[in-house]
Order: C-alpha cells, then structure tokens, then sequence
C-alpha cells in the first residue's frame, strides 16, 4: 500500500486541478483521483471559458468572495505559465426601457463589491465600441475587466504544474468507498486500489453528493442545470468588440454572445433544468432555433456566418445559489460542493481558502517545503485533439480548444 498523502482530492475538473496545484505548491503531498479517462471531462469541459469579475454575484457570498481572491492572482499566474488570456470586457445590452431601468442597479451591485470600474453608456458609445450590435439598443454598460481564457488548458496546465513538483494524478480511477482507521487516517477505495491520506477533499462536481454520501454527509443535492451553444468559425471575429451580454436575472446570466481566447465568436448558454449530469451529444433543434435567433437578434451579420460547432454543459448546481464550502473538521473531510457557474472564475480564490482551512480548520502542515516558482509551460497542439505540455500527451477535452486550436469538429448533427 502507497503511504500516507496529506490530500487526497476527488475529481479532476477546474475546482480539483486548482486545488492539486496550489496544495502541492505550499508543499502538501497530494494524490488527485478522477474517474473518467482524461481530466477536466465533466461540468468544466463545458463551459463558456470566461473570467468573470463577480460584479453581478451576490454580495456576502462565498462566490464573490472567491472569485474577488482569484481576481488577484488568476492572470499574472496564466502570463507565467505562458497561457493565453484575453482581457475583452463586457458589454450589457438594454433592448428595451424596462431593461435600460435596470442598468443602475447593475452598476450599484458592482459597487457594492468595490467595483467602480462598471460604467454606463450612451447608446451612440455603445454603437461606436459595437458596431453590429442590433441598431435598437436602449442603453448599455460597460464592464472593462471581463476576460476569457483557455477553460481547457488552463487546468490541465494546473495539474500538469502539479505533478512535475511531485503530485500524484491518477485518471480512470473512481472512489467508490472512504472511511477512517482507528488513527483517523482516510482509506480511499477506487477500482484501482485503495489510497491513504489525512484530509479527503470532494471537488466531484456534478456527483459531489454522491461522494459526500461516501464519508457519511450529506449537505446539498446536485440539481443539474444544461447550457448549450453554437460556435462560429474565427473569420466572425470582428463582428464583436467585447462579450455581449443581456441583462442577468436573479436565475441567470442569460445567454451571452462572446468571443473565446480563439477568436471564435459563440451563443450560449442556455439554462435547462435536467435530470441528467453528463454533457448530452447534440443540441435539440428547439434550442438551435433559439440560439440561432439569438445571434440574429443581437448581432445580425451573424446569420451570414455558418455555424461550425456545437456543444453542452451541465452545471453542478444545488437547491442553493451559493457554493458548499464546508470544512466536516469531526473527520477532516472538506466538501467543495455546487460550485455551478463561475468555478474558472473563481478556482484559485477557491483552491487560497482551502489553503487557509488546511491550516487553520484541520490543523494540517504540509509535509514538503513550498515552491512558489513558476515556469513557463512548452505547449503544442495536434489536430488530433491532443496537445504536449512538456513531454506528457493529454487529450483535449474542451471544444473552446479543441475548436480553436485542432480545427476539428464537435458534434455529427452540424
Ligand atoms: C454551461 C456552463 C457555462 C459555464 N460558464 C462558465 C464561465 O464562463 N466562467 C466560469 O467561471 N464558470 C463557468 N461555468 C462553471 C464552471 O464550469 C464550473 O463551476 C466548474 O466546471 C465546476 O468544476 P468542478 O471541478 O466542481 O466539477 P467537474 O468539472 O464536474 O469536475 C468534477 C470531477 O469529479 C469527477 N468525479 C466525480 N465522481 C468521482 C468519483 N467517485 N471518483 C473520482 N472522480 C470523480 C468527475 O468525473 C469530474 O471530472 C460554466 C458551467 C457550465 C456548465
């Protein structure tokens, strides 16, 4: 049997990578287990790949609060590792009076969260920034510091990181049953064996209630929510300046029409309830229709573009709106549960307060000594849907990266 590891980490999506990588860089012996074939595989292979400022996340929320922690670090991290990122900003769209009524709400909430950076603008400033946004705007906002990144890369550069500074990562490993010997050290069993470690942390994602059932908690019920897109090939690039975004509600952003970090211009996501946790194969023609007709009422020139792509994701939302950060310090298991929709935006800020709880919840001191050192990654891809970091293959999992960067298609029904 291995020895003990001060962490074990259950699943491998943007919440796990982040915490193997910022663990093992303070020195904590980890061991992260996802059962699927390849990391990043679940909820974060399907999302919009977007860094938000949390200016619209409830204020006093565990949310906010880590996506502001990740905000101080997330970019000069992605620069060193040498990751692409682009700092587009946001623009939010008013179609109509009521909407327009709303905008000094928006910047009020903002406010709120010490962001005085969200301004109003006239409709003509919005025209001259966004000149194939829909002539029949009523006012809009401008939020400077929305960014998009690699949602695929940036984890998997993450756990990559990681392991060159000695981190274990196992894929294809699934944790089927967690208890505790008379020393109170976790035995975790998976198909691959059984693994040792003081504290167990559970960033399953979409089956984090299922994993919590396994150590005797049970907080939250993972309630699934869909989002689903289309992709447009890069030539659209320039019919947008910045993400177009409608007017959020209290349930949802809505859908956004944005750029990612490969200049593909994209719709989505949508918001279904489901009772399904994996990403479905396909977009219904209900909702291509309505996405279709999204981008042509938001932008038209789109409608002259084909579509290249589509995709899904399943957010692991709860009955709650806030993230489960719950430190069970009875049994030195920590839940990182329901983390639905903004967990790239806020997966270092995530990863800073599991650090904290390490220290000052369960009392545990890392084993190794720090390495805060940062190199630059050597990165290539293939049209294979593969890329190297260094001298290690991974298997590109996000269709944001493996349309912008191996050119090939996602879904048959295109
Ligand atoms: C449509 C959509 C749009 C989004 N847009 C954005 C955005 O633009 N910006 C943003 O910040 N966030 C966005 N998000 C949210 C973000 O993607 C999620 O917050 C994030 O992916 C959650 O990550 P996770 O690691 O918790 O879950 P997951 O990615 O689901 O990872 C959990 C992992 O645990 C593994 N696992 C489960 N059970 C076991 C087990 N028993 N043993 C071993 N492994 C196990 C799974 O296989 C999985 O790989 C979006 C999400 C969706 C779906």
């Amino acid at each position: 049997m291995e020895s003990v590891y001060d962490v074990v980490i259950i699943g491998g999506g943007i919440v796990g990578c982040s915490q193997v990588f910022t663990l093992t860089r303070l020195g904590y012996r980890c061991l992260l287990l996802e059962k699927e074939a390849h990391l990043v595989s679940m909820a974060s292979s399907g999302n919009s790949g977007m860094l938000h400022t949390g200016f619209d996340a409830p204020l006093g929320s565990i949310e906010l609060a880590c996506i502001l922690r990740c905000q101080q670090q997330v970019l000069p991290v992605i620069e060193s590792l040498g990751l692409p990122y682009s700092k587009i900003g946001a623009t939010m769209v008013a179609w109509n009076d009521q909407q327009k009524e709303k905008l000094p709400q928006v910047i009020q909430k903002a406010k709120n969260a010490n962001m005085d950076d969200v301004l109003e603008l006239s409709v003509s400033q919005l025209y001259q920034r966004e000149p194939h946004v829909a002539h029949r705007a009523t006012g809009a906002l401008w939020i400077p510091r929305e960014a998009v990144i690699d949602p695929w890369l940036t984890p998997i550069s993450f756990a990559h990181h990681a392991k060159s500074l000695g981190a274990k990562v196992l894929t294809s490993t699934m944790v089927q049953g967690c208890e505790r010997d008379s020393q109170g050290i976790w035995r975790v069993s998976t198909n691959r064996g059984l693994f040792r470690g003081r504290v167990v942390i559970n960033s399953a994602g979409l089956y984090g209630d299922v994993v919590d059932k396994l150590a005797g908690v049970q907080k939250f019920r993972i309630m699934p929510r869909l989002g689903q897109y289309l992709v447009y090939g890069s030539e659209t690039k320039s019919l947008i300046n910045s993400s177009i975004l409608p007017i959020p509600t209290d349930k949802t952003k809505g859908v956004i029409v944005f750029k990612s970090v490969y200049d593909n211009v994209i719709i989505g996501p949508t918001q279904e309830e489901t009772e399904r946790r994996t990403n479905p194969a396909g977009l219904s023609p209900r909702i291509m229709r309505s996405l279709l007709d999204h981008g042509r009422v938001s932008v038209p020139s789109l409608e002259s573009h084909p579509v290249v792509n589509t995709y899904s994701g399943v957010r692991p939302a709860t009955e709650t709106k806030d993230y489960h950060v719950v430190p069970h310090t009875d049994r030195n298991w920590l839940t990182l549960g329901g983390i639905r929709s903004t967990g790239l935006s806020s997966c270092l800020g995530v990863a800073d307060m599991v650090a904290d709880i390490m220290k000052d919840k369960f009392c545990l001191e890392p084993s190794n000594s720090a390495n805060m050192y940062l190199p630059r990654l050597d990165i290539s891809f293939t049209n294979h849907r593969t890329a190297r970091l260094g001298s290690e293959e991974y298997t590109v999992t996000h269709p944001i990266t493996y349309t912008g960067k191996c050119n090939s298609k996602v879904w048959s029904n295109l």
